[in-house]
């Protein structure tokens, strides 16, 4: 890459205006591929639990392979965007390809990602069409999380495939394209590289975005300056194991780090305003709509069938609670945290999309679904009320992530990757 700041403006004027689906993604990286038959290869790498395709684009080149992950957890659209633009630019420019070959990972939790289809089909999403719509898998669900480690063995075919594409491609340079909620940008990395923090700051400084200095998912880990933190060695979640074992494993990116540089890439989809909100406060707003939330479990439980949502959203009851208690063993980071008002969000839309699935609505329970609806609304308009949310354009967003990308890849080759744009 000659210049990275040339190549970071061109690849970015393709950020379309919103991301595409996981299937719509994997349609345009076909018809990439049949544009460019010599240079492209696209092969089908696994199937999801329900039978999904799992595809993979690669851009033959030079030596130094870059993987590129979209959707690893699937209400996380951002990536597909920054994938598609990613994946234009690096097949019709022959510079991209002298030392590169590239390979993007389009999906990894095709059934997820379909779940999520009524809110990121309609862009940008409102807090509410988000939260109302939202589907993320229980712990032990996750691709993205259900990684070897000691004494999790519950690999998932999406992780087994992803495993073994990381295992054939070997990456030097290996992007989960996360994205979160609400405040700043922020990377996890399996290394502690010191030009990561640069990067990220530039990166979220050409794309008007805060960067995350304390966020919550890092409490507690190393970090090689603002806004760059350490995947602890042992994934924390392997740590809040139930009595019958670990609930999910190892991640992705420490899978990816044993062949080179891992990360995780956090990306808000909103801009919003700070909060003062002490952490004990904050403990007790998660910790009191985990009861609201298991009190209509309870009742509805004798009327209610299994659903693909209620594991899900059994599970984020269990993740408030785990929250509340990072809130409160936190000082700093647990503190004026927005997570307090957004994850009930969560948890009540999946319980309310767990009591729409039933086949049939009972008086019980659809008593429990008028009830449920209105504590979604209430806490929706708490949640706007405080952070006045205004949508990032996909432009910056998805540009901030290219921009990680192509100045961490530039910088595997030794090229002066923090060249201004
Ligand atoms: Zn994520």
């Amino acid at each position: 890459m000659k210049n990275v700041g040339s190549a970071i403006r061109a690849a970015e004027l393709l950020v379309g205006h919103a991301p595409p689906t996981c299937g719509a993604l994997q349609a345009r990286l076909h018809r990439i591929a049949d544009s460019y038959p010599e240079l492209c290869q696209i092969t089908q790498v696994g199937r999801s639990r329900s039978g999904a395709v799992m595809e993979m684009l690669c851009v033959k080149g030079g030596d130094h392979d870059v993987l590129i992950v979209g959707g690893p957890q699937p209400n996380e659209p951002i990536g597909f965007a920054s994938i598609l633009a990613l994946a234009q630019y690096v097949t019709t420019n022959a510079e991209m390809q002298a030392e590169h070959s590239w390979h993007f990972f389009a999906c990894s939790d095709p059934d997820g990602a379909r779940l999520n289809e009524p809110w990121t089909t309609s862009w940008p999403p409102t807090m509410e069409s988000y939260h109302r719509y939202f589907y993320r898998p229980a712990r032990w669900h996750q691709p993205e999380w259900t990684f070897p480690a000691s004494s999790f063995t519950g690999q998932l075919p999406e992780t087994k495939a992803l495993m073994a594409v990381i295992d054939e491609v070997r990456p030097e340079l290996y992007v989960s394209l996360h994205n979160s909620d609400s405040g700043g940008a922020f990377l996890m990395s399996s290394h502690a590289e010191t030009y990561l923090p640069n990067i990220l700051q530039s990166a979220a400084s050409s794309h008007r975005l805060p960067v995350e200095e304390a966020p919550l998912d890092c409490a507690g880990w190393a970090s090689p300056g603002t806004g760059a933190f350490v995947l602890p060695a042992v994934a924390k979640e392997t740590l809040e194991s139930s009595a019958s074992g670990p609930v999910c494993g190892s991640s992705s990116a420490h899978y990816a780090g044993q062949y080179g540089l891992a990360l995780f890439l956090e990306v808000p989809m909103w801009h919003t305003r700070g909060i003062t909100l002490p952490a004990g406060v904050g403990a007790e707003v998660l910790e009191s709509a985990a009861t609201t939330l298991d009190d209509v479990l309870q009742r509805s439980g004798p009327y209610a069938q299994d659903s693909v949502f209620l594991p899900a959203a059994l599970d984020i009851l269990t993740v408030l609670r785990l929250n509340a208690d990072v809130l409160r063993q936190n000082a700093g980071a647990g503190t004026n945290q927005d997570r307090a008002l957004l994850a009930p969000l969560r948890a009540a839309g999946m319980m309310l999309r767990h009591l729409e699935s039933q086949p049939d609505h009972a008086p019980d329970l659809t008593a429990e679904l008028t009830r449920t609806e209105k504590e979604f609304r209430a806490w929706c308009s708490r949640a706007e009320d405080t952070l006045h949310p205004v949508p990032i354009p996909l432009h910056d967003s998805a540009g901030f992530q290219i921009e990680v990308i192509l100045r961490a890849a530039a910088a595997l080759t030794g090229s002066p990757f923090l060249a201004s744009r």
